[in-house]
């Protein structure tokens, strides 16, 4: 177990800030992912942390101590990219006990080592297979498990399950988490997928523009964001925002619902919705629609649970209404919380 931490760290490439002064610190053990959009910087400050970019500013720290300057094998990090990168013609086996053998080990303790680590991520009856006989999960837990009897003390997770498909995916998610959990091995995993993100992370750093915009738990993240772009990044629908005088007020899909199916005890802000479209989406409805009365009139969304049955159709108006209590506020002008 290590503490990673990051200090004002910039990564100038011609032209283009990738990393923008970025401060974090990872807990010990914990599971920490970076989220944002494709080119915000996640790739360069996880290459900076294992060493394969030399920051242009900042200090990289594992445990108290400053790696900026050292070289990657002196880190005692392990980096698992979206391409595991397997040699071809060796077997399972052959690809884990690889970093081992530098290691100067015995040939019996290697392979037990190699077992040990592929039974923890069940590929334990694949030892045998050359990669190209492996799903495309089954060699992702391949490049896991060579990175894992290297016994890292941070391993550094670049996307690597954006080959998946979408069940896989989820049940590649979850071993990752068991594991996790297992080994305890502090980890920084970068992706640009918000569900991935909420599932595995013990925090979240969400980042835009080469800057962290806010690093919290999943649900903090998520009910308590810090500005507009977390508001609207996170979330599926995203945030709604409404124009209010010189802010935005937002509430998210799901706390925007038929007035009725609100306990009536909530304080709470009415809102009349012209619903001009309604999606069915495993068992939830998604209804479009403009609304009035809080703010400017605005097309937002609102989803409803398979719990509530109110008959809504295209081209009614509706009394909806949201707890004030789920109301955000934000300045129109910077996006950040009011
Ligand atoms: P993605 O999700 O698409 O992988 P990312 O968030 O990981 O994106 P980075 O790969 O870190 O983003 O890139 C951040 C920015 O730095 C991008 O604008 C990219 O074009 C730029 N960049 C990355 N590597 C280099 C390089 N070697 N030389 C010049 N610019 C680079």
């Amino acid at each position: 177990m290590a503490v990673v931490e990051v200090r004002n760290l910039v990564k100038q490439f011609d032209g283009v800030r990738a990393v923008d002064g970025v401060d974090l610190a990872t807990e010990e053990g914990e599971y920490l992912v970076l989220l944002g959009p494709s080119g915000c910087g996640k790739t360069t400050l996880l290459r900076s942390i294992a060493g394969l970019e030399q920051p242009t500013a900042g200090d990289v720290l594992i445990d108290g101590h400053v790696v900026t300057g050292l070289p990657p094998r002196a880190r005692k990090v392990a980096m698992v990219f979206q391409s595991y990168a397997l040699y071809p013609h060796k077997t399972v086996l052959g690809n884990i006990v690889f970093p081992l053998r530098a290691a100067g080990m015995t040939r019996a303790d290697r392979e037990l080592k190699a077992k040990w680590a592929a039974d923890l991520l069940g590929i334990g009856h694949l030892l045998a297979r050359k990669p190209r006989q492996l799903s495309g999960g089954e060699r992702q837990r391949v490049a896991l498990a060579r990175a894992l009897v290297r016994e890292p003390h941070v391993f550094l997770l670049d996307e690597p399950l954006s080959n998946l498909d979408a069940k896989l995916r989820a049940s590649a998610r979850d071993e990752l988490k068991r594991f996790q959990q297992e080994v305890s091995t502090t980890t920084i995993y970068v992706t640009h997928d918000q569900v991935e993100a909420m599932g595995l992370g013990d925090r979240i750093a969400v980042l835009s523009h080469g800057k962290v915009r806010q690093i919290g738990k999943p649900v903090d993240v998520y009910d308590d964001p810090a500005d507009t772009f977390v508001a609207t990044f996170i979330g599926s629908p995203p945030m709604n925002l409404v124009p209010r005088d010189e802010q935005l007020v937002g509430f998210r899909p799901e706390h925007l619902l038929p007035v009725d199916a609100l306990p009536a005890t909530v304080d709470r802000e009415k809102v009349p919705l012209a619903v001009d479209r309604i999606e069915y989406l495993s068992g939830d409805r998604h209804v479009y629609g403009t609304v009035t009365g809080i703010g400017e009139a605005t097309r937002v969304v609102a989803r409803l649970p398979a719990t509530v049955d109110s008959p809504i159709s295209a081209g009614e108006t509706y009394d909806f209404a949201v707890a004030r209590h789920r109301l955000r506020f934000f300045v129109a002008a910077t996006g950040e919380r009011a």
